[in-house]
């Protein structure tokens, strides 16, 4: 079946085969032609299926007849993440190239005047976190009044984000009379509450098991010994050692690192810029202008290896990513199958890792009874120990692995450059646990905090040498003084 059998408009149709498609995806050739009967969908499918393109092509045929009024959006369509608004809103772009259909991205972290300004002009498609949405409609800058068609992506990303609350609300504001598209990645009793409450006789369409790995991705585990050192830091510092021995090991063109926490992602960039690669980070607490520019150099090329938390990286279409590290094994088996499926897309070939300590046995147990698969362990031991030169010289063909900047270092007629380089000051704890584990860096000043304005230099060093708790592993015998500093609040023994 071709898209010319699916009852697409011309138009559309020219824009599908600009934008290269020849076969409709499973869930595009079963959803199209229900969407354009006017039916409701609860649609059970991942990303990366082509479920975007299922929605946004025949919307863009309904939407062509009809005209958008001031403040009236004549559909939404509700994500997530505000990457994920995005990324829809670009495919609005590429399909609805050959329409003049006006849409609005309202996601926060943007200025909220131009949004204000767009919405009045009348859209057609607004495409929406579900928080701005609401400050913007409590606000009275929008009516829901004439909405046709109310799209639901990603419900259960929606439910573990919290957002229910939220889309309840937005649906009571949206006439009754309407068309509902509803899709998620999974269908726990839950969701299938909520698809229940908001949609009239739906079309159900299933693609695919909802939690089976992309038959194009090759899996591995890695085993990290858990250390005799109990203390926290240490297993940090070996997986991360696992890490960049894995990275050279591998034949690395583009790859997303996932860490279960924000702060994990931070520690982990900063390791790895320390090391001398080429990384960027995104998370939740980045500014939404800096986690767009992020995004848009990694897919650029820019940078081989993006840091990143599920939340930020959900989703994200980002297209010859070849390898896919998971740095901690996810706490929800389901996001394992999401992580993963960021790679091998399209077709293609990808290769996914996680590194596996002792501790995460639970976590694996429940990933592996999702997948109903057991995953081949990964000897690390037979690759060489990392060697320093070795990782400079290593590079693929456009970007190479191991950044310019560590380039830099070993040349010493440029070695006044890095002084000027502006290293953002990482947090105390974080800064702690990478200095504790890893005296890597001549480059980067990690020890050299400035003294605190409020204390004496002799006051302080007191403090400091009765706070001191004996001799640090790794630092050698010199010992920076912020790592002796007691915490505040803590008692001494
Ligand atoms: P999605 O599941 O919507 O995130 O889409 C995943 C990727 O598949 C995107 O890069 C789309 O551009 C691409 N895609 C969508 N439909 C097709 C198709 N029919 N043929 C080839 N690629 C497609």
């Amino acid at each position: 079946m071709g898209f010319s059998d699916l009852g697409l408009g011309d138009k559309v149709l020219r824009a599908v085969e600009d934008a290269g498609y020849v076969t409709p995806t499973p869930i595009q050739e079963q959803a199209i032609p229900i969407v354009l009967m006017g039916r409701d969908i609860m649609g059970v499918a991942q990303t990366g299926t082509g479920k975007t393109a299922s929605f946004t092509l025949p919307m863009i045929d309904i939407l062509a007849a009809g005209r958008a009024k001031a403040r009236m959006p004549r559909s939404v369509i509700l994500e997530p993440t505000r990457e994920l608004a995005a990324q829809v809103a670009d495919n609005f772009t590429t399909y609805g190239k050959h329409h003049a259909l006006n849409k609005a991205l309202l996601i926060g972290g943007e200025s909220m005047s131009d949004q204000i300004r767009i919405i009045d002009r009348g859209v057609d498609v607004l495409i929406a976190t579900p928080g701005r949405l609401l400050d913007l409609f409590e606000r009275g800058h929008l009516l829901l009044s004439d909405v046709k068609i109310l799209v639901i992506d990603e419900a259960d990303r929606m439910m573990d984000m919290g957002f229910i609350p939220d889309v309840e609300r937005i649906v009571k504001m949206v006439p009754k009379l309407r068309q509902t598209l509803f899709f998620s990645a999974t269908m726990a009793p839950e969701i299938r509450r909520l698809a229940d409450a908001f949609l009239m006789n739906p079309k159900e369409i299933t693609v695919g098991r909802s939690a089976t790995p992309a038959e194009t991705v090759e899996q591995f585990l890695v085993k990290v010994a858990t250390p005799s050192d109990r203390r926290p830091g240490v297993l940090q510092k070996e997986k991360r050692d696992a890490l960049r021995r894995l990275i050279h090991a591998e034949d690395v063109k583009s790859a997303l690192v996932f860490c279960n926490r924000k702060r994990d992602v931070g520690i982990l960039h900063r390791s790895l810029t320390r090391h001398g690669f080429s990384a960027a980070q995104l998370h939740g607490d980045l500014a939404q202008a800096e986690r767009m520019q992020t995004l848009k150099s990694f897919k650029e090329g820019s940078a081989v290896l993006l840091i990143c938390s599920d939340v930020a990286a959900r989703g994200l279409d980002i297209p010859n990513v070849s390898h896919v590290f998971n740095f901690d094994v996810p706490s929800h088996a389901e996001d394992y199958v999401h992580r993963i499926g960021r790679t091998g897309r399209a077709g293609r070939k990808g290769r996914a890792f996680m590194l596996v300590a002792d501790e995460d046995r639970r976590y694996m147990a429940a990933i592996t009874k999702l997948i109903s698969a057991a995953i081949a362990p990964y000897d690390l031991s037979s690759s060489p120990p990392e060697n320093a030169e070795r990782a400079a010289e290593k590079t693929t063909s456009e970007t190479p692995v191991v950044s310019e900047e560590r380039e830099q270092k070993r040349s010493p007629r440029r070695r006044n450059d890095h002084r000027r380089e502006k290293v953002p000051e990482p947090k105390s704890e974080e800064m702690r646990e990478i200095a504790v584990s890893e005296p890597i860096s001549p480059r980067k000043p990690v020890a050299a905090k400035p003294e605190s304005k409020q204390e004496p230099r002799k006051e302080k060093r007191e403090r400091t040498e009765r706070a001191s708790p004996g001799p640090v592993v790794g630092l050698g015998d010199h010992v920076p003084a912020f790592i002796l500093i007691e915490p505040f609040g803590s008692k001494r023994k």
